[in-house]
């Protein structure tokens, strides 16, 4: 059995809910690749299957800020996911702040426990720092749907380093996910 796992490549490409930018970058061009990139690594294996939320580059999802999050909810449940992950960069006014770090609704959960695996697979190969899980209940996914959420920040678009690695290697970053699903599906967790 295959486990199905829905990425919500944060953000829409234009008008409302359009994502953060740096250093020429913009949070959902970003997402969108990491997205495309990781559905097409894991096309072929048996035990993932996994769906986008953003199908193209241009597409908009809902027709408002709040229909938008709806649409990305109800897409994962329509589809049955068994795990929703979705994918952001964080930005801080320090530009010092840094690294990948995820929220989840509650610890202990497999959700909690996939998102450690996942944050350790990206800080090992892609190189940015790993600033762990943290329970938080301010990104409105987490609470719009019963599929276990995890949100994750991959890497801070407002640090210089963190922002190259966002720019030049965001198959990098989709193939660290892709490494933390398989462990995780597999149980191979050290
Ligand atoms: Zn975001």
């Amino acid at each position: 059995m295959s486990t199905r796992i829905f990425v919500d490549q944060g953000h829409n490409p234009s008008g409302f809910n359009t994502g953060v930018n740096a250093f020429g970058l913009k949070e959902q061009d970003i997402t969108y690749l990491i997205g495309a990139y990781l559905a097409e690594i894991a096309k072929t294996d048996p035990q993932l299957e996994i769906a986008v939320s953003r199908r193209s580059p241009n597409e908009i999802l809902g027709f408002n800020e709040k229909s938008d999050l709806r649409e990305r909810t109800n897409m994962a449940e329509k589809w049955k996911a068994d795990y929703c992950l979705c994918i952001h960069v964080g930005i801080h006014d320090d530009p010092d702040t840094n690294g990948s770090e995820a929220y989840v609704l509650e610890e202990n959960t497999k959700a909690f426990a996939l998102s450690e695996i996942i944050l350790s697979e990206i800080a090992e190969t892609v190189g940015t720092q790993n600033n762990h899980t943290h329970k938080h209940v301010t990104p409105a996914i987490l609470k719009k749907t019963k599929i276990p959420v995890v949100y994750i920040n991959l890497a801070y678009i407002s640090n210089y380093e963190d922002s190259v690695l966002l720019g030049n290697a965001p198959y990098q970053f989709a193939h660290a996910i892709y490494s933390g699903l398989k462990k995780y599906v597999t149980g191979s967790i050290e």
